[in-house]
């Protein structure tokens, strides 16, 4: 069966781990590389993406991270923070650590410092009804690159992408009581073992 890990640095491990036991599959705190064994996805949860960052490359799990990226056997899917760290390009800080394995431009608070969180429903490629998306100091998506593909868009900027096995949303869907892009990356984790 698929284990999936959740980044136990900081910000929304509990509700992440709380959506991927709802649907079954055996949850995993990683905080050390070797956490890392027998997991075929990975997801970086919301919280601050700076501190995430600084700890994950002091505790050895950005290089542990790389490493299994490029072997090509771990799923990964950056929410919020999650996909700050992911991403390749912040104009804004080009210095703040992350993995950065993912060809997307964002900027950090990207919808205004002034609007801390809302909702919003959105169409989801592949899904048939909309889901309800908690945005929190969000980033904002300024760019994609080639073959990143734009599964759920915002006032014109992508909030869902995927290229390959990477996938980020600037949005919480740990915060949503529904389980429908936990189980399409729980499927995506499955397809690695395979
Ligand atoms: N604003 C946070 C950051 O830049 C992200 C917010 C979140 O993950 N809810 O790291």
């Amino acid at each position: 069966s698929v284990k999936v890990g959740v980044l136990a640095i900081q910000g929304d491990v509990r509700e992440h781990k709380r959506m991927l036991e709802a649907l079954g599959v055996e949850a995993v705190e990683v905080r050390l590389p070797q956490h890392l064994e027998d997991l075929s996805g990975l997801i970086v949860p919301g919280g601050e993406s700076t501190t995430i960052g600084m700890l994950a490359r002091e505790y050895g799990l950005e290089e542990a991270i790389r490493a299994r990226m490029h072997a090509g056997s771990l799923a990964l899917w950056g929410t919020c923070a999650g996909a700050i760290w992911l991403a390749k390009h912040i104009p804004q800080f080009p210095d703040q650590p992350r993995l950065g394995c993912l060809d997307i431009t964002v900027q950090r608070n990207g919808y205004g410092r002034q609007v801390d969180s809302f909702e919003a429903d959105l169409s989801v490629e592949g899904l048939d009804r909309p889901f309800p998306a908690f945005f929190i100091r969000a980033p904002r998506i300024l760019e994609v690159g080639q073959g990143v593909e734009v599964l759920a868009s915002f006032e014109g900027s992508p909030v869902l992408v995927r290229s390959g096995r990477v996938w980020a949303s600037t949005f919480h869907p740990e915060l949503s009581d529904d389980l429908r892009i936990h189980q399409r990356f729980v499927e995506a984790c499955g397809a690695v073992n395979a």
